[in-house]
């Protein structure tokens, strides 16, 4: 077959052009798909800065670093990542969320429990 670039005849087996090596057209991998439109990763920022700012801090900040990584990896072109990304973001949302309900009831559980105990309350 013949170079594209350069015209020379090259044997047909060949991949690469005998004299200016550029890969032959045969040889060339197949184009790559179309690109498919981005898919819309949801970040769970808004439930991160939920549970951030209603339950517990610590955790709500895993969950906003979480969030806040998926639009960039999601302009990277990694959408797996972005959506494992995500993911980790809703749970540690919902770990604070936990949490901070968890806390909650246990404040209140102990605020009865003293209240039975002394009857102050
Ligand atoms: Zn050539």
């Amino acid at each position: 077959m013949y170079c594209q670039n350069c015209g020379q005849s090259n044997p047909a087996e060949n991949t690469q052009c005998v004299a200016c090596g550029v890969t032959l057209a045969i040889a060339a991998p197949p184009p790559a798909p179309p690109a498919a439109p981005r898919p819309h990763v949801e970040n769970n920022l808004v439930w991160a800065i939920l549970a951030t700012l209603c339950c517990c801090l610590p955790f709500g900040i895993v969950a906003i670093v979480y969030a806040a990584r998926v639009d960039s990896k999601l302009s990277a072109g990694d959408v797996q990542g972005a959506i494992s990304d995500a993911n980790n973001a809703k749970l540690w949302s919902w770990i604070s969320f936990g949490l901070g309900l968890a806390g909650a009831v246990g404040y209140l559980g102990l605020g009865m429990m003293g209240a039975l105990s002394d009857g102050t309350y």
